[in-house]
């Protein structure tokens, strides 16, 4: 929907987007914001999906930033755009926290082929993955607060497979479904998959093999095996692939790792509005098969060998992978919150990061977010678009020294965060299998506080046993490279690369290397630099 008071621009706005679009999408305009918002809530009423708002920044009553501000409200999903004068540019880069702005489009926007359809492609097309995501013929229908519903949601998501979620105590639809099967109630979750089959309390292995989302290996033999999809393991399969090296990527769960968690990357090069984790983890993807990496999900990698010059990385599944180099990429994985009653809720109001696919249910809630790190920060300004109020609960006595500054300001300007310093959770306490209040330590001693979902984010540890005895890591598990192992059982006469480990041939990127950056751009960075390692290890062996 595109509003505007000028009638010029608006027939020009409308006129393009009708050429470049108009098959697909409906165009409608207004004149005012007052006019745009009746219009959406109209639509709303009817069912009707709307994929992008364009508002002007200049009009009289209403500038755009404030109409979609509103209009946030009422579509939420919609993409937004700002259309800006050049003088108005810093305005509109100030809208981009306001609004949650998702681009903005400098007036004249000549010739649009160049600088009109690019945009509203790319963004039509990030619309249309979330949307098909809600659109999926396959259903699931479970308890809202069970772990094993909740394990099978969130699997489903950072797959990006489409599914309707049903919940059995709130949808009529999902009773009447569960009749017509036949499944009883203590058989739940469900999946019914679009071929009608009905798979009663699936594993995610089982659901992901029914899906066809796992995959086999297509080759005997690789020139790179990558462990981990994360951004690390994404920029390697990207870069191993273009340049002509055979490339397979395993992942065991889905590709995109933490940063495919995050609710908004803020400080990623080349994305001014930021982009969401799962988006950077589609993109990335998308990029990665097409070039022509394998990526193999919902695979686990528990093992490698290193004999002669062949490198073999050992599936859970009981395969194996023959590789000339291997990259490990397996990032870090939460840490464990050790409270009583956190590991028995943990999936049932309690989640490790930020469990994004239970932000639509924290309506009306009061959420607490536990952590001062950026993360943390994060999930509290996503949460807050939803629940009705958020506590953050931070050790330290002060977020000023691990959270960046732009969160810091985000937070302070939303009127239901509320950040308790000093301040840690000490149990939790379930009612009918879910939770219900913390026992909350501060600074003026321990309260009992009503909270309806908690998102724990404390930090994260690698997880490397399975590199036990092959690979050399330092004292907390992290994989050791370069400068560090040549002086230790180094093999060659060479020097080891610089992500090179112990084992030649063996490299490691990302967060899982001992004093890496832990930050997207630098794990990208280091995916990408381990491919040309692997090329100058490859031409000297
Ligand atoms: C909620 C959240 C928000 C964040 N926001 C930002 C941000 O705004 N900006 C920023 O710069 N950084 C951010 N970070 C940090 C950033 O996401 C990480 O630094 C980055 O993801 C590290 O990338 P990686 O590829 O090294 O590892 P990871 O992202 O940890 O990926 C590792 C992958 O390896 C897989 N894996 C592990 N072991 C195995 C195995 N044995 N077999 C197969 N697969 C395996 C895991 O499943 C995972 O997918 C955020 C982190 C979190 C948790």
């Amino acid at each position: 929907m595109a509003v505007d008071d000028e009638p010029a621009v608006l027939a020009a706005v409308a006129r393009d987007l009708r050429r470049g679009f108009g098959e697909s999408y409906r165009i409608l305009r207004a004149d005012s914001g007052a006019k745009a918002l009746e219009l959406l809530t109209e639509l709303r009423t009817r069912g009707d999906q709307v994929a992008m708002l364009i508002a002007d920044q200049r009009m009289p009553g209403m500038p755009g930033t404030e109409y979609l501000v509103q209009a946030r409200t009422i579509v939420p999903d919609a993409k937004r755009v700002l259309l800006t004068a050049y003088a108005d540019t810093e305005a509109a880069i100030a809208a981009i926290n306001e609004v949650a702005l998702d681009y903005y489009l400098l007036k004249p926007w000549d010739p649009p082929e160049e600088q009109l359809f690019p945009v509203v492609e790319d963004l039509l097309t990030t619309w249309e993955a979330g949307a098909a995501l809600e659109a999926g013929g396959l259903r699931i229908i479970g308890h809202r607060f069970s772990k094993d519903s909740h394990d099978l949601r969130d699997f489903l998501a950072r797959n990006r497979v489409p599914v309707r979620w049903l919940d059995v105590e709130r949808d009529g639809e999902a009773r009447e479904l569960l009749r017509v099967a036949g499944v009883e109630a203590d058989r739940l979750p469900v999946a019914l998959l679009e071929d009608g089959s009905v798979l009663e309390r699936p594993t995610i292995l089982e659901l992901a093999e029914r899906l066809g989302v796992a995959g086999q290996p297509a080759q005997d033999h690789y020139d790179l095996v990558i462990v981990g999809g994360g951004p690390a393991g994404l920029a390697a399969a990207v870069y191993g692939a273009s340049e002509g090296l055979r490339t397979v990527m395993v992942e065991r769960e889905a590709p995109g790792g933490q940063a495919g968690q995050s609710s908004m990357i803020e400080n990623y090069l080349g994305f001014p509005a930021g982009l969401t984790g799962s988006d950077l983890a589609r993109r990335a993807t998308d990029q990665a098969r097409r070039l022509g990496a394998e990526l193999l999900t919902v695979k686990d990698v528990v093992g490698l060998r290193a004999e002669g010059a062949g490198r073999f990385v050992e599936l859970g599944d009981g395969g194996t992978l023959s590789a000339n180099c291997v990259l490990v990429a397996s990032g870090v994985s939460y840490r464990q919150l050790d409270a009583p009653g956190f590991a028995e809720l943990t999936g049932a109001g309690i989640y490790y990061g930020a469990a994004l696919t239970e932000a639509r249910s924290c309506a009306e809630q009061h959420v607490v977010v536990i952590g001062g790190a950026n993360s943390a920060g994060q999930a509290a300004v996503h949460f807050a678009g939803y629940a009705t109020r958020v506590t953050m609960l931070v050790r330290g006595t002060s977020l000023e020294r691990s959270m960046s500054h732009y969160l810091i300001e985000q937070l302070s300007a939303l009127a239901n965060v509320t950040v308790r310093t000093e301040s840690s959770a000490v149990a939790a306490e379930g009612e009918d299998g879910h939770l219900r209040r913390l026992h909350v330590r501060g600074p003026d001693g321990e309260e009992v506080v009503d909270a309806d979902a908690c998102f724990v984010f404390i930090g994260a540890s690698p997880r490397t046993d399975w590199l036990e005895g092959v690979v050399a890591r330092d004292e907390r598990g992290f994989i050791l490279a370069g400068p560090d192992v040549r002086d230790d059982g180094w093999p060659l006469k060479r020097d080891p690369f610089l992500l090179e480990t112990n084992v030649p041939g063996v490299f490691v990127a990302g967060d899982v290397r001992a004093r890496s950056i832990k930050r997207v751009a630098s794990a990208v960075g280091e995916g990408s630099m381990a491919v040309s390692l692997v090329h100058q290890y490859l031409v000297d062996a």
